[in-house]
């Protein structure tokens, strides 16, 4: 007797790294055996759409997806997982054409549902509270076998006043070291060089099996095969001095750090909730560049949050203006429904947030060119990506400068010693292959 044919299963993912993820464990859910797995661009029957929450425009972004998919094949299964169908379920569960809702927990068993389900009249919804620390779900991914996101930690207990997060997550949480070294390995033998380590708030590791993150670092650093460890986004106030010389005394963990500063004004600091000053965070940046001098360091900073005055704004400028960050993710606050700072008093224009964005996204441009031209004639080892862009192979340096060669099949998925050589285009360097 013949198989019935297999089912055509595409993959829509929004948001951040550790959303991507956990798309890829999703997808892994489902056999083979009974689905194929095609683009998200191409004609499916189910579409699996990873949605995120972090701002209104990401909200925004969500319905536009699942209204994409719907019309571009009427018929098709849809289900929408993740942070917004989490925190909107019904909102999501009243698109017509939306057959399944699954919370933060519920979308690892993505597979059983489908499989259970046909077309339905009305969406189904399941997804329960979060409050309550929910199960630590494992989650790596592959991509094009270039580097794997490797996912060692769940939920935030910080309560930062702007963020939907911990409604969306629930509370921190880790699995143990050695489950984490064993996924490490898997990873290993799949021929992938790199490791990214993600989290919601990375730094926390450990806080539910009485082990720290540096502490996961030095084990991770052991697995043979993987030769450079990314930590994606660290807490400025978890970034401690044994971590940093961890990091400069191993160099299978890279010199690149992206830490959330959010403002570089102590009083909007403390609106915010968020757990330290601002001399904390140059303390941490100073300290880095004391151990590791061309360490990459990123910031993140939030524009526009209620009561921000022009003066304000100006010390958030001149503070980031000071420190030696080689870029910075620029965020314009939006008001998220269920947080703190949902009710704050004084609102700041559209206008003005606009303004102030321009000008830190003009600081970042002219920081990201001194750190370019600072590494010029320098060496470093890239891993080149598998993708071909305008006849171009890409690829990152340790402390993380994009770098560009004619395209070389034979350089995909390797590591290689580059020169440093110009500025090519805004944010990328040429380079010379030197072994
Ligand atoms: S640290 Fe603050 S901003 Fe980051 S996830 Fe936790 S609550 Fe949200």
């Amino acid at each position: 007797m013949n198989n019935p044919p297999r089912k055509k299963i595409a993959f829509h993912t929004l948001g951040c790294k550790l959303n991507f993820t956990e798309t890829s464990t999703i997808s892994r859910s489902f056999p083979e055996d009974q689905f194929e797995r095609v683009p998200a661009s191409s004609q499916a029957d189910i579409y699996v759409i990873n949605t995120c929450s972090v701002t209104d425009t990401a909200d925004r972004k969500c319905k536009q997806a699942i209204r994409k998919f719907i019309n571009q094949s009427p018929g098709a299964f849809i289900a929408v997982v993740g942070c917004y169908a989490q925190l909107r379920p019904q909102e999501i569960a009243l698109i017509p054409g939306v057959d399944l809702v699954l919370g933060t927990n519920e979308k690892f068993d993505a597979a059983r549902y489908i499989s259970e389900l046909g077309k339905k009249k009305k969406a189904e919804v399941h997804s329960c509270e979060v409050s309550a620390s929910g199960p630590f779900i494992p989650s790596w991914s592959a991509g094009d076998r270039t580097r794997s996101f490797l996912k060692v930690q769940d939920g935030c207990d910080y309560g930062c006043s702007y963020c939907t997060i911990p409604l969306a997550r629930g509370q921190s949480r880790n699995p143990d070291i050695g489950t984490l070294v064993a996924e490490a390995e898997t990873i290993a033998s799949a021929g992938i060089k790199e490791i990214v380590i993600t989290g919601v708030n990375v730094g926390d590791f450990g806080k539910s099996t009485g082990d720290t993150f540096t502490g996961l670092m030095r084990e991770l650093v052991r697995v043979r095969g993987i030769e450079r460890f990314r930590i994606s986004s660290i807490e400025p106030n978890l970034l401690t001095d044994e971590l940093i010389a961890f990091c400069a005394d191993n160099s299978k963990v890279l010199p690149h750090f992206h830490i959330p500063l959010q403002s570089g004004c102590n009083r909007m600091l403390a609106l915010m909730g968020r757990r330290y000053r601002r001399e904390l965070f140059s303390g941490r940046v100073e300290q880095v560049k004391r151990r590791i001098p061309l360490a990459g360091l990123g910031a993140d900073v939030i524009t526009g949050f209620p009561g921000e005055t022009d003066q304000d704004a100006e010390e958030t400028y001149t503070f980031l203006e000071s420190l030696p960050l080689s870029y910075l993710h620029v965020f314009t606050f939006s008001e998220r429904p269920g947080t703190r700072a949902s009710g704050m008093t004084g609102r700041v224009t559209r206008e003005t947030k606009d303004i102030r964005s321009r000008m830190l996204t003009g600081l970042s441009r002219k920081k990201h060119k001194e750190f370019l031209l600072l590494n010029k004639n320098r060496t470093a080892g890239v891993l080149f990506e598998r993708t071909r862009s305008e006849g171009m192979i890409t690829g990152y340096t340790e402390n993380y400068i994009r770098v560009e060669y004619p395209w070389n099949s034979a350089l995909a998925g390797t590591i290689r010693k580059v020169k440093l050589k110009e500025l090519s285009g805004e944010n990328r360097m040429s380079i010379d292959i030197i072994d």
